[in-house]
């Protein structure tokens, strides 16, 4: 059985004393010790977070660049996250895809990066309105992946969020059928192009307006092996979803 892998995107949220204090909330909260739980604040508290949180929850860049060192103003590689004990990074997250303007070559060489530097990557992938509405969903996810597929033939350390662009932010989150319908076609996607073995044992989580009230229906779904949480994780209801399948 695939592990139950819970993520907090806390986006660019938060100070100093708000995340420490979700850091304390975590340590002391019954967190379900089945679920993998990996928290990802912005990069200036990455060394903070990774001070105070337990051990047993990991800590994951929200963003990693695909070269090791160097001049690239602003940038963080896999080396230096790694040295830091930070031990996940995310790749592909549609506000990096959209307001930064990322396209599928360069975050399959960030993951690639990212990948052979030791990290594990959260792999987002996900359709817009328009797409969805115009019955691409399944071809848009899968070409999103095949572009990384093209670099990585390792998948054992990569988790991949499916993450609807219109249930991000917008409390409309995909129904269950929604989400299970595209996990199920990403874990044959991943039979067909990277292995069987691959296909079994991904964690496919989904991402988007998930809340304590929605997470116990969608962790049901046979495909759907946990959350990509934003909004939620910076609330005392993120124990809630790292619970869910209690
Ligand atoms: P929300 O949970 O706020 O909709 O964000 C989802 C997301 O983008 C997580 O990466």
């Amino acid at each position: 059985a695939r592990q139950f892998f819970v993520g907090g995107n806390f986006k660019m949220n938060g100070t100093i004393k708000s995340i420490t204090d979700i850091v304390h909330n975590l340590n002391n909260a019954p967190l379900d010790p089945r679920t993998e739980v990996v928290l990802s604040p912005p990069a200036l508290f990455l060394l903070l977070v990774r001070e105070h949180l337990k051990p047993e929850i990991e800590v994951c860049s929200q963003n990693v660049f695909d070269k090791p060192n160097g001049a690239f103003t602003g940038e963080i590689s896999a080396e230096q996250l790694s040295d830091s004990k930070i031990t996940w990074a995310l790749c592909g997250h549609s506000e990096r895809r959209v307001i930064l303007k990322e396209d599928d070559t360069f975050i399959a060489s960030k993951t690639k990066a990212a990948l052979d530097g030791g990290l594990g990557v959260i792999l987002c992938c996900g359709e817009t309105l328009e797409q969805r509405e115009a019955n691409q969903t399944i071809e848009v996810v899968t070409t999103q992946l095949s572009a990384i597929a093209s670099k990585t033939k390792d998948w054992s350390k990569v988790v991949i969020a499916y993450e609807p662009v219109w249930a991000i932010g917008t409390g409309k989150v995909a129904t269950t059928e929604q989400a299970q319908e595209v996990h199920a076609a990403i874990r044959k996607w991943l039979g067909e192009t990277v292995s069987k073995e691959a296909a079994e044992k991904t964690r496919i989580i989904y991402g988007g307006s998930v809340s304590e009230k929605n997470c116990k229906e969608l962790a049901k779904q046979s495909d759907i092996d946990g959350f990509l949480v934003g909004g939620a994780s910076l609330k005392p209801a993120f124990v809630d979803i790292i619970n869910a399948k209690q």
